[in-house]
């Protein structure tokens, strides 16, 4: 499976330009593979090429991924997709990322289904940056009072915001989307009792304006895996 390296070598050959281009040193950025609907050895074969973080959408899919790959050290798994609240345990229990979080209930048993033995679940508000677009992610208004519930959860730690904006072709129209979110993260931070130092934004079609406008996440499926498996029923 040469081609995942080729792809993962193109990917974040991108990133560092876009990084340089933007005055930012290119380990600012971190690559998340997006490996929703492809099968485990992918995932083993961009494990091999030195990647360490992995997206998943669907959690029954995740969870089998996870358990084919359980002789691998160091894999850093990320939850970027809906949560429904039936099944906040598992996510709580098997992710140590969760970028998804738009409602305080799922916060709130997030943290409370948090193993101990576990260090505390790193998480990102999403946002809905463009309200025409998507049912998902906080409203921009909303944000400050759902961040300070957050803030208050003892097994979450909030790191950040993360937004999926509309889909546009402009670069001046995909950054404009990304200065919201780095907007709503600077005025966080304003008034805030910690530091938040988490965008998750960017993904194959427009990495390079959400790393110039200050992604530190990115999340690559397409450009890396290639086109989406048809989805396995759940
Ligand atoms: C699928 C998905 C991605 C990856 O998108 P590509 O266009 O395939 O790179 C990124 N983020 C989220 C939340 C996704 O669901």
């Amino acid at each position: 499976m040469h081609t995942i390296n080729d792809k993962l070598d193109k990917v974040t050959a991108r990133m560092s330009a876009a990084a340089q281009a933007a005055g930012r040193p290119p380990e600012s950025v971190q690559l998340i593979a997006v490996s929703k609907t492809h099968p485990a050895e992918a995932i083993e074969t961009a494990y091999h090429w030195g990647q360490r973080h992995f997206g998943e959408n669907y959690l029954q899919e995740a969870l089998d991924k996870r358990a084919a790959l359980s002789h691998l050290d160091n894999l850093q798994w990320h939850f970027i997709g809906p949560i429904q609240s039936n099944k906040s345990r598992q996510i709580a229990e098997n992710f140590d990322w969760v970028h998804t979080i738009d409602r305080e209930k799922i916060a709130r048993r997030l943290s409370d289904q948090r193993p101990d033995a576990l260090p505390p679940l790193q998480v990102c508000l999403q946002v809905n940056i463009d309200d025409e677009h998507s049912k998902s992610g906080v409203a921009l208004d909303e944000l400050p009072a759902l961040a300070q519930s957050v803030w208050s959860l003892p097994r979450l730690q909030l790191r950040g915001l993360m937004a999926i904006p509309a889909p546009s072709a402009d670069p001046e129209r995909q950054r404009a989307a990304f200065a919201r979110l780095r907007e709503a993260l600077d005025l966080l931070n304003a008034g805030a009792p910690a530091a938040l130092d988490t965008l998750s934004m960017g993904m194959s079609g427009d990495l390079e304006a959400a790393i110039a406008e200050g992604a530190t996440l990115v999340r690559v499926g397409t450009d890396i895996f290639g086109p989406r498996m048809p989805k396995s029923t759940p």
